[in-house]
């Protein structure tokens, strides 16, 4: 199999230890080629100051996290997240990222109507992406293990997200991350449908145990997913981008963040 794509770090992997100006300089110093930030950690560094950063370090921004939630209980919690979507499509433009992370969002708080909430997924992503095709900034929807259906993404499925892309049109991409696609018996279908509209692909691993269904990812190698599996099936489809290595998980954010990112580099060229 052929080695795998450029590694990127996903910020939230040394989230606990590392700002977003330690991050940078970290990735330059263990030769990390990609990074991909947070925006709270980029409201922190300034966005300004972390493009200038990241442009002296030569890293590439393969993607911004993240957009989207878009369900909110009333119309003023709706037409905020609209707002705050166009200000994530203007920092990802003034980063220069491959990508805008957009995540589906959860019910709204009371609300037992999930196709109404998918409805406002779809009418918020549609008054956005007029800005993301201006900016050409790709929005990348990354559907999320329907586990978290109720409180994080009415956007479960690869299929679900390929569908609002076929619908959309241009602007639109999707993430494949493993952690959330993995078990998806339809995955290689989705996958090979998603052709060239494969924006961003995301490893980590999903532990036996796991212990905490959104802080207990493992790294690559540790869990049961077929990751190289998984990227060989992602780059027959035409994935040309970079291997993001995104790890939220209570154990890992313990650890040295030196320790983390020579784990990291290690499984990206082994287990990846
Ligand atoms: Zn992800």
């Amino acid at each position: 199999m052929a080695a795998p794509g450029p590694l990127s770090l996903n910020t939230v992997t040394v989230r606990d230890a590392w700002n977003l100006a330690q991050c940078i300089e970290g990735c330059a110093r263990h030769g990390i080629p990609g990074i991909s930030p947070w925006r709270d950690r980029l409201a922190e560094m300034g966005l300004a100051a972390a493009a200038r950063r990241i442009r002296e370090a030569g890293l590439r921004v393969t993607g911004l996290c993240r957009g989207g939630m878009f369900p909110a209980a009333d119309a003023a919690g709706r037409r905020a997240a609209i707002e705050d979507n166009r200000r994530a499509i203007a920092e990802a433009q003034a980063l220069g990222a491959e990508c805008l992370v957009v995540l589906g969002g959860g019910l709204p708080p009371g609300s037992k109507d999930l196709p109404g909430a998918r409805a406002m997924f779809r009418d918020g992503l549609a008054a956005v992406l007029p800005e993301a095709r201006a900016a050409g900034v790709t929005l990348a929807l990354e559907p999320l293990h329907p586990m978290t259906c109720a409180d994080r993404s009415v956007l479960s499925t690869l299929a679900q997200a390929l569908d609002l892309c076929d619908e959309m049109g241009e602007g639109l991409g999707v993430a494949v991350d493993a952690y959330h696609v993995w078990w998806d018996p339809d995955l290689a279908r989705q996958v090979a449908r998603a052709g060239r509209r494969i924006a961003a692909f995301h490893a980590c691993d999903w532990l036996v145990p796991t212990t905490d269904l959104v802080f207990d990812r493992g790294m690559p190698g540790d869990g049961v997913i077929d990751l190289p599996g998984l990227r060989a099936m992602v780059e027959a489809s035409g994935y040309r981008g970079a291997v993001e290595v995104e790890i939220l998980s209570r154990r890992w954010w313990a650890e040295d963040p030196e320790t983390v990112l020579r784990i990291v580099k290690q499984r990206h060229a082994t287990a990846c």
